[in-house]
């Protein structure tokens, strides 16, 4: 859970859903969030979004509102209260004076936005939207999530939102209430009621945030996100209320039905080693420490990784290849392992049952040689073929280390390293 829980998870759903299992799930970029949300009628603000800040100049005659709100589009949240590698501050401004929009433009492009839900150096600012400021008087939240605990979907709403949803959590849980929804009634006016009423929206507001509610369920089901987030979901001086904020996950099992979506899909913010091991369907994702591993089935991968930790090492890498996993692809991943140069050293823990150990044997020979490899290598197999494996390893005369069990090929790779 680790893994996910840091990079994919949202504000709130990640100190409140830890079972939501997520290893790759497409997120996208706020300003093709909101256009989905338009398709489905949601109230969103204006906006145009730019890659150049040259196309941000004469915008008045192209964009003329009575007030800007500049915000850098990057695949995390925080962004108010971040800043960029430049010195700028914030990743979102305000601004009545159409002048002082380029300049803003223009620190954010091509610099990095820093906040507490991006890795430690920050992403790279590629577009930035420039919306009508909305005239917010209120912030609630409001998200949806697919719930394992629950077996469904799960409505959780603050009426304290925005930027600091997550102090809100910690101080004062009991602003915060989770919705389950029976997946087969759906949201009922009742239901979207009673979410508004908690929300504190009042007089008209109160039937036009339920019929946000409503809105926001059917586009959670119908593009099969596993998650929508609106922080904040406003309220305005003249009663309107209005997603400012959205960020959506999306099952990536429902692509096949989704393939609009899913081409939104920007990985220039994915490490090119996760775009490549997606694309060999490996689950991959980057991590701080110096063991690289390779295992099969996520349950054993985040199970040895723990194992690692337990031993005081630290794991470079989530790799989970797979219950199917063949030579190519044991190559493929050692590949990409021995490409992060952080990786100084390596653990395949492989439990055979309907892989053959033999067959990940001499994938593992015909890496180590074909890859040259330089660093110290540990190997745990179990399971189908397991003699012959090992047979193949010891004859194969390559520095592999064998060990028998988990808990010793996590003390032994810990060892190397130490
Ligand atoms: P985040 O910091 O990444 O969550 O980005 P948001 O889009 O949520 O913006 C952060 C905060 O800036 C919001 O919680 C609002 O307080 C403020 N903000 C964003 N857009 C607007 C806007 O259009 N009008 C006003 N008045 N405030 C805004
Ligand atoms: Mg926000």
């Amino acid at each position: 859970m680790a893994v996910s829980g840091i990079r994919f998870a949202g504000q709130l759903t990640k100190l409140y859903l830890p079972t939501v299992n997520q290893v790759r799930r497409l997120n996208l970029l706020e300003c093709h969030s909101k256009v989905l949300l338009q398709n489905y009628g949601v109230n969103v603000q204006k906006f145009v979004i730019i890659e150049d800040p040259l196309e941000a100049k004469d915008l008045r005659e192209k964009f003329n509102v009575d007030e800007y709100v500049v915000k850098a589009q990057i695949l995390a949240g925080g962004r108010g209260l971040g800043h960029f590698s430049n010195g700028f501050k914030g990743g979102v401004h305000i601004t009545k004076d159409v002048t002082k929009v380029l300049p803003i433009v223009e620190k954010m492009v091509g610099s990095k936005l820093i906040t507490k839900q991006t890795p430690k150096d920050g992403i790279e600012v590629r577009k930035v939207m420039i919306a009508e400021s909305v005239d917010i008087v209120r912030e609630t939240y409001f998200s949806i999530v697919m719930d394992r605990g629950w077996n469904g979907p799960v409505i959780i709403a603050s009426p304290a939102g925005g930027t600091d949803i997550e102090k809100v959590a910690e101080e004062t849980p009991q602003l915060i209430k989770a919705f389950p929804i029976d997946i087969f009634e759906g949201v009922t006016s009742d239901l979207a009621t009673d979410v508004a009423l908690f929300l504190r929206f009042e007089g008209d507001a109160r039937e036009k945030a339920a019929t946000e509610v409503k809105r926001l369920y059917d586009l959670f089901i119908n593009v099969d996100a596993t998650q929508v987030e609106i922080n904040p979901l406003a309220e305005t001086g003249d009663g309107q209320v209005v997603s400012v904020d959205a960020k959506i996950n999306f099952d990536d099992n429902a692509q096949f039905r989704q393939r609009a979506i899913f081409q939104l899909d920007d990985k220039s913010e994915t490490d090119p080693q996760e775009v490549r091991a997606a694309e060999n369907n490996l689950n991959y994702i980057r991590l701080d420490g110096n063991i690289g591993c390779m295992v099969n089935g996520a349950g054993l991968a985040m199970a040895t990784m723990d194992i690692i930790k337990l031993h005081g090492g630290q794991p470079a890498n989530f790799l989970d290849v797979g219950g199917g996993v063949n030579e190519g692809q044991v190559h493929k991943a050692f590949e990409i392992l021995t490409s992060d140069p952080n990786v100084k050293s390596i653990l395949v823990n492989v439990f055979g049952g309907i892989v053959n150990c033999a067959t990940i044997a001499n994938g593992i020979i015909k890496a180590t040689k074909s890859l040259q490899l330089k660093v110290p290598l540990v190997v745990r197999l179990e399971g189908t073929n397991v003699g012959t494996a090992k047979k193949l390893l010891q004859e194969s005369n390559l520095p592999i280390t064998y060990a028998d069990d988990l808990d010793e090929a996590a003390r032994k790779v810990v060892k190397t390293v130490m």
